[in-house]
């Protein structure tokens, strides 16, 4: 959990701030860590990204760009998968939350109020021998830039200054006028406060209710790295729930709940993520709870998402510097009430990762070959099901495209008449497809195709019919083989 407005800091003496983001894992912690570690580690999955499609290193023909990512073709399938199972789960599916779009770049004004423009800050601290620049509270990992040094990795012979405030908003002049200047937003979630009147009175919603967003955010992060895990410009899925105060902490526990729940049922292996309360003394001042939901990465745990209860703080904020009376009157004391806020707030592009890590497996089969496997939860595979044609032609890829087409409202599908089949499947393994359909000579007879399961491997004949009821039934009772 990090945010705006902290109290001012005081400046850390240099030389003992060596805290990674990534906790390893305690001796008798999570049995996945060793098995995860040796099934993949960061640069496997980057590798498998670029050769498959899902992320590519931004304009990596001018020879990239500080640590920034494109999805590629089936990456922004996947991201998009698991921003509308959250879409779907946080705000469609409840009768108390609402969605909304708002802007990036808002009034400099709200970002004042905030309290990023004074208080989003990392400290940041330089080395004067290597020129290195470092995140004080990072500086473990993060290497000196001018090897060969002497100060590799350790810092041992680095120059370190005092660590000093280092603001991450990204500044940009708005309109051609100098001197106009505002921020790309760091955080979906002060958009969410400042419509908080016009979304209640349209809606005419009763606390408790929420508003769920999704989008792009921006911070000028002094250290990037580990993959898409910390970026300089990502996505964020944040949900803002305004309750009555006296309800606040159980709302709280109800939320952490849902969220470690959430993730269940997008497939993450429960031995690989847990709620990580934070000690009171190292909460927000104006925060009465949090809870990280951590993930065990390749390096140790870490943050995944923060369910923090943020009080009526921001509330009150923008209420002060606008004048405006931003509170809720209940209908039946007529008494005024400023609500307090849970917020679960996750982010989209470390899903993706942790989503990758967590369905990556090495396998070797029993007849002594391997695969390399994706094990999606179908509900957020880039792709539900590929059909094939056995061979190109008596009709078979005419049927084969017929029945990809028909399901393609219900879930994505893609056609293949490349290679052998064992091929087929081997490809469709390693990104993940969950189910594969073939059309054979008995389909244009009977209307069957042979489907076969990614994970069992196991092969049933299924009517053409019953295919999207099939896999609907499969993707509700979908549990990791
Ligand atoms: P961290 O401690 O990892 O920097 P944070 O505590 O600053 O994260 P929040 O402000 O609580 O993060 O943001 C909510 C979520 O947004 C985080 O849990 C994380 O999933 C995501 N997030 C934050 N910063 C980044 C980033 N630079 N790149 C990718 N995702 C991020």
């Amino acid at each position: 959990m990090r945010r705006a407005n902290e109290p001012p800091q005081p400046v850390k003496p240099r030389g003992v701030l060596k805290q990674s983001p990534f906790k390893k894992a305690e001796p008798s912690g999570a049995a996945r860590y060793p098995t995860l570690a040796m099934v993949v580690t960061l640069d496997v999955l980057t590798s498998l990204c670029k050769r498959r499609g899902f992320v590519f290193q931004a304009s990596e023909i001018y020879g990239g760009f500080e640590s920034t990512w494109d999805y590629g073709p089936l990456g922004v399938e996947l991201k998009r998968r698991i921003a509308d199972a959250w879409w779907r789960d946080t705000v469609l599916a409840r009768e108390d939350v609402v969605g909304l779009d708002s802007a990036i770049i808002q009034s400099p004004r709200v970002w004042e109020a905030s309290g990023h423009v004074g208080g989003f800050n990392d400290p940041l601290i330089d080395c004067k021998a290597c020129k290195g620049r470092f995140r004080a509270d990072q500086l473990e990992e993060s290497p000196c830039p001018n090897k060969p040094s002497k100060c590799v990795g350790q810092h041992d012979a680095c120059d370190l200054t005092e660590p000093r405030q280092f603001n991450m908003m990204f500044q940009t002049q708005v309109g051609p006028v100098d001197g106009n200047i505002s921020y790309l937003r760091p955080e979906t979630a002060q958009g969410i406060f400042t419509n908080f009147l016009n979304i209640q009175q349209s809606m005419r919603l009763k606390l408790p209710f929420g508003v769920g967003q999704i989008g792009k955010s921006f911070r000028n992060e002094i250290v990037t790295g580990n993959f898409i895990f910390r970026t300089r410009e990502f996505e964020q899925m944040e949900m803002e729930y305004f309750c009555r105060p006296e309800e606040g902490m159980e709302t709280h526990a109800y939320w952490v709940k849902e969220r470690l729940d959430w993730y269940r049922s997008i497939g993450i292996q429960d031995e690989n993520i847990r709620g990580e309360v934070i000690d009171p003394k190292d909460l927000a001042h104006y925060a009465k709870a949090c809870t990280d939901i951590e993930y065990m990465y390749p390096a140790g745990w870490g943050e995944l998402e923060g369910v923090a209860y943020r009080t009526d703080y921001d509330l009150t904020k923008h209420a002060e510097a606008t004048g405006k009376k931003l509170a809720w009157m209940d209908p039946q004391t007529k008494e005024w009430i400023v609500p307090h806020v849970v917020e679960p707030a996750a982010g989209l592009s470390r899903i993706v990762l942790v989503a990758l890590l967590d369905a990556y497996d090495d396998e070797t089969l029993e007849s002594g070959d391997t695969r390399n496997v994706l094990h999606f939860h179908p509900r957020i595979a880039p792709i539900t099901l590929a059909v094939f044609p056995l061979v190109k032609k008596e009709g078979m890829p005419e049927k084969a495209r017929e029945i990809m087409k028909r399901y393609l409202d219900r879930f994505p599908c893609t056609y293949d008449q490349g290679g052998a089949i064992g091929r087929r499947y081997r490809r469709q393994d390693e990104i993940g497809t969950p189910f594969c359909a073939t059309v054979d000579g008995q389909t244009l007879e009977d209307d069957t195709v042979t489907l076969r399961d990614r994970d069992t491997m196991e092969q049933v004949r299924v009517k053409i019919d019953a295919l999207g009821d099939w896999i609907d039934a499969r993707t509700r009772d979908w549990s990791r083989t």
